[in-house]
């Protein structure tokens, strides 16, 4: 189990993280989101050593992760970190990348293990492909695929898969996703795509003003988001009557007291965002139709989360 308690930590004067307190099961998927700038990296980078604490301490089990005044080097062979920045060996192939950090393998084993983490995610293709003519997101699977090798206990991910593609990004996320669970292997992921969260997440932190506003299930908080910041990383919202009612959560019907003229009609593929004006103020709706600028509609607030 991850341990952090009462983390304090500043680059200088000012800190940027403020009491972090939180557990994390072997095995579990933890979400850490937040604004940028909120800290969800430095975080990242704290609970891997490279830095020392303030205050507070971090423990992996019963072995206390210790920053760079008391540990000479960095990082420890249980944990694995995929920084935001990744830096790989441009000038050698995908799987001598990955198969250096697999030096104790014997050869066929080393090859048997390379080619499964090729698959987890998807780069088989790319085997002999030098690094320096991959792609960024190829270069960030590379990355992921280096830092699985050696079959950590705990792994760390920053925005794991920032740049990749749409067309990759669904799959490869199953993929990575399924595997670390299959191998009970611990994530904190620092994401700010509500994708990485719903579906995979077991818990999921908010860091807000330098401390954990809300740590709860990634469910909990969709069905229930009780601050508009925590709202609006699930999706366009709106405030009625000091209620956050998500877009997809008001129904146009025949006649209601809420009453908005049309403004815009924006095309999201299976449905249309509408832009209202409700007394002076944009109201956002997800409707099934374009609809005409002047428009008026009345809509009704439901409490089911799918239509
Ligand atoms: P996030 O990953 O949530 O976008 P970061 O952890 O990168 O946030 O940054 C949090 C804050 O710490 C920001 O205000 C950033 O400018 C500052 N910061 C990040 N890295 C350093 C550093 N090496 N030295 C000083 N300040 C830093
Ligand atoms: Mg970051």
């Amino acid at each position: 189990m991850l341990h952090v308690k009462n983390l304090t930590f500043s680059y200088d004067k000012s800190p940027i993280l403020k009491a972090i307190s939180f557990k994390a099961k072997q095995g579990e998927h933890v979400a850490i989101i937040g604004e940028s700038g909120s800290g969800k990296s430095t975080l990242l980078k704290v609970l891997y050593g490279e830095y020392d604490l303030d205050e507070g301490h971090i423990f992996w089990h019963d072995e206390e992760i210790l920053g760079p005044k008391y540990n000479l080097v960095v990082g420890y062979d249980f944990m694995k970190y995929v920084a935001q920045e990744f830096d790989l060996m441009p000038f050698i192939t995908v799987e001598e990348n990955i198969g250096k950090f697999l030096s104790r393998f014997y050869p066929e084993e080393k090859q048997k293990r390379t080619d499964e983490l090729l698959e987890v995610v998807e780069l088989t293709k790319f085997a002999k492909t030098k690094v320096k003519t991959l792609s960024g997101g190829q270069k960030q699977r590379v990355a992921l695929a280096r830092a699985l090798a050696k079959q950590p206990e705990i792994i760390l991910l920053d925005e794991p898969f920032s740049h990749i593609d749409n067309f990759k990004k669904q799959s490869l996320r199953r993929s990575v996703f399924k595997y670390l669970k299959q191998n009970n292997i611990t994530c904190v992921v620092a994401t700010h795509d509500k994708e990485d969260v719903l579906g995979f997440a077991d818990r999921m932190i908010v860091l807000n003003n330098h401390k954990i506003a809300v740590n709860d299930y990634p469910e909990t908080l969709y069905k229930n988001p009780k601050t508009p910041l925590i709202a609006s990383f699930f999706g366009e919202f709106n405030v009625i009557n000091n209620n956050i009612v998500y877009a997809h959560q008001l129904k146009v019907v025949e006649h209601s007291n809420l009453k908005v003229v049309v403004k815009h009609s924006y095309f999201k593929g299976h449905y249309y965002l509408i832009e209202a004006d409700l007394h002076g103020k944009a109201l956002f709706f997800e409707y099934s139709k374009q609809v005409s600028e002047g428009s008026i509609l009345f809509l009704k607030v439901i409490e089911d989360y799918h239509i």
